[in-house]
């Protein structure tokens, strides 16, 4: 038998939030069980991989790092040896095939859940310092970000005809708000200042009474939150009370993801989506005019089967009418067991990928000339890093880590992680340049 303390494990997490809040959690757990974090994948002597798998790029990535790691298996100590697990989306989804098909794997799990710190210990005989179980604090892989993902809910609902979430996650089982308050207080107390509210599809939040303006209230008076992002709400779910969410609520900030996918009525129908231009301009033009000087994130998939020229000249007009100020787009792949994978007929590869140029090529435009309405304004700046003797790197309000614009800050002192006003004096496409005001 080993004992937990005398175990380093490392993490290595993919994809999007909601896959890097259970990678966060696993941290959490296996350090409140006594394991030791290492520094380095190199120094540990359990590597855990938390993979996604939902699209075809995803899974190739996953299965590389898989292999990545499983090289530094070679001339292991021994004694305990170091010890590979696969755990996540592509692992739930291809459990029997990840485990024949890489033998090095010593521990394969799916969905990260209540069972994995246990089924761990169990596999590779490790005794815990403490009990497992019961809610354990989240924790970040990286330390002082002035920023946190709260994860609200599990799963989708939605069930769109193109997308394997569902199938790997399950149905939507939205979290008792109390334990998002728990999330959200730890999250403020280790520092975050911005609180980023996830879930596949954040509008379709309900448990018992409370629905996400309930929850989103609540988290927002508690101590050290200058900042709430919404992220991901499903078109068809938003509702008026979403709206005057954002718009009766000072922390929350003035900015939204909502993916719209596509714009023409066939399409979204075959996809199991209700709307159709008209209807989706009209909640951007309610969004607008209720809430003073939002910004719209939106994604948009081409190439899905059966669309048409028409299809996707739609699609255009809406983009073209609706000038939203940041754009994703993808090329539709099938995806095994989904609905879509089924259909047909299938856009030719050639012509998808030049609608996806001629989309993202009219979108440049429109970012562009967004991001230049913001100059000769004072926005609030989070700062968050140095880039030299004179200049900051940052975020305004209307920025999401990770997939959004940058902001660079000169003209005096300021610290890492406080929030500084700021006056626009630059934009570029994505990113924006200015001085502390
Ligand atoms: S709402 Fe998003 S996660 Fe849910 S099924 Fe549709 S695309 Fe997938």
């Amino acid at each position: 038998m080993f004992h937990a303390p005398d175990i380093s494990f490392y993490i290595i997490s993919l994809g999007c939030s909601k896959n890097l809040v259970d990678s966060e959690r696993v941290n959490g757990e296996m350090r409140a069980v006594g394991f030791r974090p290492a520094e380095s994948p190199e120094d540990a002597d359990i590597l855990i991989i938390n993979t996604y798998g939902f699209i075809e790029d995803a899974k190739k990535e996953s299965i590389e790092a898989i292999l990545d790691a499983a090289e530094l298996k070679a001339g292991v100590r021994p004694g305990f040896g170091r010890k590979l697990v696969a755990a996540g989306c592509l692992s739930q989804r291809y459990r029997r095939d990840v485990a024949s098909d890489i033998p090095e794997i010593d521990f394969v799990y799916g969905i990260i859940d209540d069972g994995f710190v246990p089924g761990l210990c169990a596999a590779f005989g490790v005794e815990p310092a403490t009990a497992v179980g019961g809610h354990v604090r989240k924790l970040p892989l990286i330390e002082g970000l002035p920023y946190r993902y709260i994860k609200i809910a599990e799963g989708c609902s939605n069930n769109c005809s193109y997308c394997a979430i569902p199938l790997i996650r399950g149905p939507l089982v939205s979290f008792p708000p109390e334990r998002v308050l728990e999330d959200a207080k730890a999250a403020a107390a280790g520092g975050a200042m911005e609180l980023i509210i996830i879930a596949q599809d954040i509008a379709s939040y309900r448990h018992g009474r409370t629905g996400l303006a309930g929850l989103v209230n609540a988290v927002s008076v508690l101590n050290g939150v200058e900042w709430i992002r919404l992220l991901y709400c499903h078109p068809d779910h938003m509702d008026r009370s979403i709206i005057d969410l954002i718009r009766g609520n000072d922390r929350i900030v003035k900015y939204i993801d909502i993916p719209f996918q596509h714009a023409s009525r066939s399409v979204l129908s075959s996809m199991g989506r209700k709307g159709d231009v008209a209807s989706y301009l009209a909640l951007v033009e309610e969004l607008r005019s209720r809430v003073e000087g939002i910004r719209i994130r939106s994604t948009f998939m081409v190439g899905y089967p059966g669309e048409s020229d028409r299809d996707f000249d739609e699609l255009l007009e809406f983009v073209e009418k609706a000038a939203l100020d940041r754009v994703g787009a993808f090329i539709y792949s099938p995806e095994e067991g989904t609905r879509a994978a089924g259909t047909g007929p299938r856009v030719v590869p050639a012509v998808a990928r030049r609608r996806h140029a001629r989309l993202m090529k009219l979108q440049r435009g429109i970012s562009a000339k967004s991001m230049e309405r913001l100059v000769g304004r004072t926005l609030r700046v989070l700062v968050e890093e140095r880039i030299d003797e004179h200049t900051w790197a940052g975020r305004t309000e209307y920025d999401a880590p990770e997939v959004d614009g940058i902001f660079y800050l000169t003209g005096g002192n300021v610290s890492i992680n406080s929030i500084v006003k700021a006056r626009v004096t630059d934009s570029t496409e994505y990113d924006a340049s200015g001085v502390l005001a």
